[in-house]
Parts: C-alpha cells; sequence; structure tokens
C-alpha cells in the first residue's frame, strides 16, 4: 500500500486576505483563455454541466449572456441535441456533450456543425482507455474544435488526456452533490485537493474544477487552487432557464435536479438501470439564474481584491491558502443561529 496523504477540500481552508490597492470590482477581470490552440475564452469562467435537470437552450443563453457558457447535455437524440445548439444562436459560446462509444463521432460533427463551440467528451470515469480511443478518433476528425474531456482526479489523469487530444480536463470525481460514487465505489479525492494535483500539469490544458461548488468562495478557492474555470450543476439547480417542470409540495414550488447516473436519469433515458452512482432530488424554485450569475460574478471579483490581484493569473501568484479546523470551519459561516443564549 502507499503512504496515505491527506486530501483538503473547500471547507478546510482559507485564502488570507493581502494588501490591496483595488479601488473597484470594475478593476477586476475574470476573463480566462481556456486550451493553448483551440482557445475558448469565456468573461466569467463558469460552465453549466452537462445534466439533463441543468443545460439546454436556456441555461446556454443564460450562461453565454453572463461571459460562462452552458454545456447541452448528451441524453436525447442527435436531432434534438442539434435543435438546442441551433435555437440558442448566435451566443457567444455553447458546448455540447457528446460519450466514448456509439453515435460519438457522428453526433460531435452534427453539434459542431450546428454552432456548438466546443465538446466536452463526457464519462464518469474519463482516465480510461474508451476515452483514450475516442479523444484520438476526435482529434483526426476535429483538429480545430476545443475539446473538453473528463472527469479525472489525478495529475496522471490530467496528462493523459492532454497527450490523447483533450485541451481542457474536468476534474473531480466523486464530489457533486447528486453524486454517490464515493459511497458505491470507495474511489474519489476531494475537491481542492484534486485541482492542487491537477493544475501541478507541464501541459498546456485548462483545468476545470466540477462539482460540489457551492458558493462564489468555493470558486474563488478553486481558481486560486490552480483551476483555470469551474462547472456547476447544483448552483444553478431550481432556477426558470433548467429544463423541467416547476412542481409544487409542501406549500412551496419545486424543480427536480438529478444525478445523470442516479436511477431516475437511467430510467429515463435507457429504460432501466444497472448501478447507479447518483440521486435525484427536489429542490426549491429560485427564478430566473441571471440574477446568481450576476452575484457569482461580483463576489469572485471582490474575491480577488481581497488577495489584490486584477486578474485570474495574477490571483494564482499571490493567492496563499491557510488551512483551518473544524472550529475555524464553523466561524467562517454565519453562526448566531448555533449561539447557546
Ligand atoms: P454539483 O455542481 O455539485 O451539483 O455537481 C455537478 C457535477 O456532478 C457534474 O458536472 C458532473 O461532473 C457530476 N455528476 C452529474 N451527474 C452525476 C451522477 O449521477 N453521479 C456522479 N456525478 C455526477
Amino acid at each position: 500500500m502507499n503512504d496515505m496523504s491527506i486530501g483538503l477540500s473547500y471547507d478546510d481552508v482559507l485564502l488570507l486576505p493581502k494588501y490591496s490597492d483595488v479601488l473597484s470590482r470594475a478593476e477586476v477581470s475574470l476573463r480566462m483563455d481556456l486550451g493553448a490552440d483551440n482557445v475558448l475564452t469565456l468573461g466569467l469562467p463558469i460552465f453549466s454541466s452537462p445534466m439533463d435537470t441543468v443545460t439546454e437552450e436556456s441555461m446556454s443563453i443564460a450562461m453565454s449572456a453572463a461571459g460562462g457558457a452552458g454545456v447541452v447535455h448528451r441524453y436525447n437524440s442527435i436531432y434534438r441535441q442539434v435543435q438546442i445548439i441551433k435555437d440558442c444562436q448566435p451566443i457567444d459560446n455553447v458546448g455540447a456533450a457528446v460519450g466514448v462509444t456509439g453515435d460519438y463521432i457522428e453526433r460531435a460533427r452534427a453539434v459542431v456543425e450546428a454552432g456548438a463551440n466546443f465538446i466536452c467528451v463526457d464519462v464518469a470515469h474519463g482516465h480510461h482507455v474508451l476515452m483514450k480511443n475516442a479523444l484520438e478518433e476526435l482529434r483526426k476528425v476535429m483538429p480545430d474544435t476545443h475539446i473538453m474531456a473528463g472527469n479525472v482526479a489525478t495529475l496522471e489523469g490530467v496528462n493523459d488526456l492532454y497527450d490523447w487530444g483533450a485541451d481542457s480536463a474536468r476534474c473531480n470525481i466523486g464530489g457533486g452533490s447528486i453524486c454517490s460514487t464515493r459511497i458505491q465505489t470507495g474511489h474519489g479525492l476531494p475537491g481542492l485537493e484534486t485541482i492542487f494535483r491537477c493544475s501541478q500539469t507541464d501541459r498546456p490544458i485548462s483545468i476545470i474544477a466540477d462539482g460540489g461548488i457551492r458558493n462564489a468562495g468555493d470558486i474563488v478557492k478553486a481558481l486560486a487552487a490552480g483551476a483555470d474555470a469551474v462547472m456547476c450543476g447544483s448552483l444553478f439547480s431550481g432556477t426558470a432557464e433548467t429544463p423541467g417542470e416547476i412542481f409544487e409540495e409542501e406549500n412551496n414550488t419545486w424543480k427536480t435536479y438529478r444525478g445523470m447516473a442516479s436511477k431516475e436519469a437511467q430510467m429515463d433515458w435507457k429504460g432501466g438501470y444497472s448501478s447507479f452512482e447518483g440521486v435525484s432530488s427536489r429542490v426549491p424554485y429560485r427564478g430566473h439564474v441571471d440574477r446568481i450569475l450576476f452575484d457569482l460574478d461580483k463576489n469572485i471579483r471582490s474575491g480577488l481584491s481581497y488577495s489584490g490581484a486584477r486578474n485570474i493569473p495574477e490571483f494564482q501568484s499571490v493567492a496563499e491558502f491557510v488551512q483551518q479546523t473544524s472550529a475555524g470551519a464553523v466561524e467562517s459561516a454565519p453562526h448566531i443561529k448555533r449561539r447557546k443564549w
């Protein structure tokens, strides 16, 4: 057995506040260029997840308008995915997910033809021979398209994704809010530790912190740890722009948010399930997503200014983490309600 190392996650750390001469959040740029050869430029480094309760037309439009990008899920026919990509045009950025077997080449060609400016090779365990084959085949037919791939949790995984043809890597195994992979399989790595490790890559591949991100503070920590962008599902769940109906229960309004490997999603898309590594949940209906994106943008800019930085590369060069205890983590969130008067 190997020597065991510790795996930190978002609540285990804080960023040290530093001297700042940033006078206004408007001075801070969140622009990121992802990939070396097939550059994808974002004004807000956030992707919405390729999930059937997160990203179709409306979410793609809202994400692109805010400077980010939606990734349209692949749990549909090629025809339907193409329709989604064509409705939402013209927008700056929209991606489309494909798998690693079956119709993935045909699907990738069709979505790019329809206007997707990047594709996302989307599987649960991306450090896998099927990913290698798929990336090598995709690279032959689309040398100039930005290809995102994942998920992986290790430096070796990131390096292999690059060597097989990827421009950006979704990093994190088992950290999503609807994910049960770590419970079912015992495998994974805490989300922030994943970014610490994956961002050590010497390849020009961009690192996307995916899953387990709950607020702007987590995004700021992911960027400080070396992520070039983040991917979020639950942060946007329950909004008007997600696919699915609003329903009423217990005097509240809700929408469904579910893992793509949940029983429920597999039943809908495959008509049955084998094993499942995700759950389905109702989440409160929260109105339009543009308010959430607006707040994230402002809070991330504030985050950079607390380190005295005006852009993400500068922030990554000055950011300094401290580990906190569980008492520190309690103090770090509003705690008035825990107080015994
Ligand atoms: P969240 O932002 O914490 O809700 O996590 C969203 C991420 O969870 C997605 O971007 C995927 O990487 C991942 N994910 C989606 N569906 C499943 C699943 O069924 N099991 C495990 N992970 C999932």
